[in-house]
């Protein structure tokens, strides 16, 4: 039945690994609950949304995204020094946290830690796995029609119309 497969407007849950092409496991939701998504909304990388597309409840998909439909190719010159105090003292920075500073045109633009020296953090506008083939696998357990607000949003509200933000 076509209205209950992947499609836009659609609030879609699976569950999956991602491995890189070396093997390493970065990103499971085994053992959590389903990942829920939108579809259509970019919630997820292109190369995913695009497989997932089309595939009705209990269908399993495993797929190699290429950097294009993922998470971009890492770009040169994108990592700053900056000073340790542009962070506020009661900010905890870890190499791998994921910040957001406002960009010129007042969008939030998220950074990464790369670096913590003693007066000094690097931080990278490259996502963590930017220039990464991503090898998901998986199986759709949930499809539903997204709410009104939901959609409006971009974004589904879980169980019990859990918010956050
Ligand atoms: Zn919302």
């Amino acid at each position: 039945m076509a209205s209950h497969t992947a499609a836009n407007g659609k609030v879609v849950s699976i569950h999956y690994t991602l491995t890189l092409e070396g093997g390493e496991v970065v990103d499971s939701s085994e053992g959590q609950a389903p990942f829920e998504y939108l579809h259509g909304a970019s919630n997820i990388v292109a190369g995913l949304e695009k497989a997932l597309t089309g595939l009705a409840v209990d269908a399993p998909f495993q797929v190699a995204v290429a950097p294009e439909e993922g998470y971009g190719m890492r770009q040169d010159g994108n990592e700053q020094r900056i000073s340790r105090k542009v962070f506020p003292p009661n900010v905890k920075i870890a190499v791998g946290m994921q910040l957001a500073a406002k960009g010129d045109d007042g969008q939030p633009m998220p950074f990464w830690i790369a670096k913590i020296e003693e007066d000094v953090v690097t931080i990278d506008f490259n996502h963590p796995l930017a220039g990464e083939t991503l090898h998901f696998a998986g199986k759709v357990v949930g499809i539903r029609e997204a709410s009104k607000e939901e959609l409006q949003h971009g974004h589904p509200h879980g169980p019990g119309g859990h918010h956050h933000h």
